[in-house]
């Protein structure tokens, strides 16, 4: 574990191998599992689960009500939601946002709480996400619509429901893309 000093680390529940990068805060009940890397200028509230194999890049800031599992990517200034109808000084009601494992998050996209990512779901850089989002399935725009299905690898998946990249290949059962 490494914990730059112009960090601001409250929490003692940090994995081994994680790297905290400066000027990141991160508040004392957030609990960040193994190999994670949280690059500078990050906020990370208390009721925030991050599991292993985590990488958070610049500027994004992680609000109550929000889990992120194992192998998640999220880009710079990747923006999260937790109110609904947000007021200044109401109790609020917390909306959740789930990140699925292996599920990537494209540069300044925002998230709008009460919403899943699927796993291994790819959002485009500057979308908004609106709905929940399938497994393996690339969305993109304002709001998000799905583009195509994409492979665990990362790559788009053709017609066939196969990927060029790895050879993968992917068929539909129960409206559901599941791996051969
Ligand atoms: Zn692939």
């Amino acid at each position: 574990m490494k914990i730059h000093p112009l960090s601001d680390v409250q929490s003692e529940n940090i994995g081994s191998g994680t790297v905290v990068w400066q000027y990141s805060v991160i508040l004392p009940g957030a609990v960040i599992g193994s190999n994670c890397n949280i690059n500078a200028h990050c906020f990370i509230e208390n009721e925030v689960r991050i599991g292993n194999n985590v990488t958070v890049k610049c500027g994004v800031f992680i609000w109550d009500g929000i889990t992120v599992e194992d192998n998640v990517h999220i880009g710079p200034n990747v923006t999260f939601t937790n109110d609904i109808f947000p007021r200044s000084k109401h109790d609020f009601e917390l909306a959740r946002t789930i990140l699925k494992k292996g599920a990537s998050i494209g540069a300044n996209a925002t998230i709008i709480a009460g919403h899943t990512i699927g796993e291994y779901a790819l959002i485009g850089a500057g979308s908004v996400v609106t709905k929940d989002i399938p497994n393996n399935t690339l969305w993109a725009g304002n709001p998000a619509r799905q583009k195509s299905f994409v492979c665990d690898c990362g790559h788009k998946l053709d017609e066939a429901l196969h990927c060029s990249h790895c050879d993968a290949d992917y068929r539909i059962v129960n409206e559901r893309i599941v791996r051969k």
